[in-house]
């Protein structure tokens, strides 16, 4: 049995894109796309990495591919297979990328070698495929491996790195030690920002595109507001009955969900009403989006300029219970719960936990898109981030944002206009003084709310993302 598999593809027009983005980025797209599909003259452009579920990567492959087939390009996708000592190598060197240690384990011979021995059998089987000519993009340090290999095939590969750091600590040295041997070659490497680029592989052959939104998913789709109502108290995220509106959401193939679960909440009391003012974090329940930070910057904001003393705050991020691959979400959700419980009752009965169930990804993705629509503020006050695509989503939606100057949230908002920025991340004070500063201010929270839309509209939709892909592959195949 091959190791590789492929994944099913479907087919979606470019056409959607005509009613959102600008006439000539739509005609520029269309142009760049049409220039590949001759310059590839019916060879394939293959994407490679190492899940078909979850994560960004993953996500933005399934909905970028069916536009690419639907711009006529034979865009296939694969995935290889690893084993367990495999994978905890390449998460390994994920986090070294990230500058962190991981599990600290040596980046040495013996971590090559397993790297290696796994991916040959992937190589092997996937050179049954290949045909010389065809054009292979490779996702991420699981696959980078393979690029000598193909390129030998005849292959015209380039590698993505969807992570990065911009301080090249030790543990990042280390990790661009182990993986730059690998990608040396190849003629193009993407990365998602400039800062990411390693001194090693900064050499003219490597580029920047920023990641993207899917405008037309479940979660990032228009909702009317009787929808999000319905699906906010469905899932208990506010109080009153769901009452008979439809829960709807559009599903991956087409269909149309409805939105049956209720999230699972911490709180003390009664959910919000509608008409209570939200200010919601939506996050993995990981360390570094600080959501004991994001509390006690609330509680600043309460204690001193919440007039009306109805505002409320939500956490909210994915249901962890059972999911075996992520124990650390758990420690840390009730590792929050005990803050939460040491707040005074007269805040902690404003702040609401809420899990949201992960059983139906699209009917998560509808919760998600329903908070944040309903959200008066939405922050993202990570301590560092990749990109931060839960504030490319919020700005879509047209909210006003607060996030912290670090990482790719810095590349999305500038200060002032698309949203506001804090300097020093850790800040609690500072998150309560933005809040003040834009829950008092109506006009400014509908322009920085404008404004992201437009900043969202024009540079982080999935048209850009691929037509930026196929304008760097046309470069080399020209
Ligand atoms: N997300 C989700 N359900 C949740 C919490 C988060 O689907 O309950 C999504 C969120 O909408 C976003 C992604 O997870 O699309 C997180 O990506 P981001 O780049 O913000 O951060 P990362 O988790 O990669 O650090």
């Amino acid at each position: 049995m091959s190791p590789l598999s492929q994944v099913d593809l479907r087919t979606y027009s470019l056409d959607r894109f005509r009613e959102v983005v600008e006439p000539a980025a739509y005609e520029r797209a269309v142009a760049v796309l049409e220039r590949s599909r001759e310059l590839l003259g019916g060879r394939t452009v293959w994407h490679l990495n190492s899940t078909a579920e979850g994560g960004g990567v993953a996500e933005m492959l399934r909905s970028l591919l069916a536009y690419a087939r639907g711009a006529g390009i034979d865009a296939r996708w694969a995935v290889i297979e690893g084993e367990p000592e495999f994978f905890r190598i390449t998460k390994r060197l994920h986090h070294a990328l990230h500058g962190s240690t991981g599990d600290g384990s040596p980046l040495g011979a013996q971590a090559s070698r397993v790297y290696g021995e796994v991916l040959r059998p992937n190589i092997e089987a996937f050179l049954e495929d290949l045909r010389p000519g065809d054009a292979v993009f490779l996702h991420d340090p699981q696959t980078a491996g393979m690029a000598p290999a193909l390129m030998a095939h005849g292959a015209t590969v380039i590698w993505r790195c969807h992570i990065g750091t911009e301080d090249l600590t030790p543990e990042a040295e280390g990790g661009w030690g182990f993986l730059a041997p690998h990608v040396r070659e190849v003629p193009l490497r993407v990365f998602s920002r400039q800062a990411y680029i390693p001194p090693v592989l900064d050499d003219g052959r490597s580029a920047v595109v920023q990641p993207s939104i899917d405008a037309f998913s479940a979660k990032n789709e228009e909702q009317d507001e009787d929808v999000t109502r319905a699906i906010l108290a469905q899932s208990g995220l506010i109080s009153g009955p769901a009452g008979n509106g439809p829960r709807s959401f559009t599903r991956e193939d087409g269909t149309t969900g409805s939105v049956e679960r209720e999230a699972s909440v911490l709180r003390e009391g009664d959910a919000p009403d509608w008409g209570d003012p939200l200010i919601v974090q939506v996050s993995r329940w990981d360390p570094l989006k600080d959501h004991g930070g994001v509390m006690r910057g609330f509680a600043s904001f309460v204690e001193r300029c919440d007039a009306d003393g109805r505002s409320q705050l939500v956490l909210a991020g994915p249901d962890v219970s059972g999911v075996t691959d992520d124990p650390e979400g758990g420690i840390v959700l009730e590792e929050l719960k005990a803050e939460w419980a040491a707040f005074p009752e007269h805040l902690r009965s404003r702040m609401h936990l809420a899990t949201l169930p992960m059983d139906d990804v699209g009917e998560n993705a509808a919760m998600v898109n329903a908070l944040q629509r309903h959200a008066s503020v939405i922050v993202q006050k990570s301590l560092r981030e990749g990109f931060g695509l839960t504030l490319t989503e919020a700005m879509w939606k047209s909210r006003p944002v607060i996030a912290s100057r670090v990482g790719g949230l810095q590349d999305q908002v500038s200060h002032g206009e698309e949203g506001l920025l804090l300097d020093d991340p850790a800040d609690v004070e500072a998150l309560g003084d933005a809040l003040c500063r834009v829950m008092d201010d109506e006009e400014l929270a509908a322009e920085l709310g404008a404004n992201a839309r437009e900043r969202v509209r024009a540079d982080f939709l999935g048209i850009r993302h691929l037509a930026q892909y196929h304008d760097l592959l046309n470069g080399l195949l020209a």
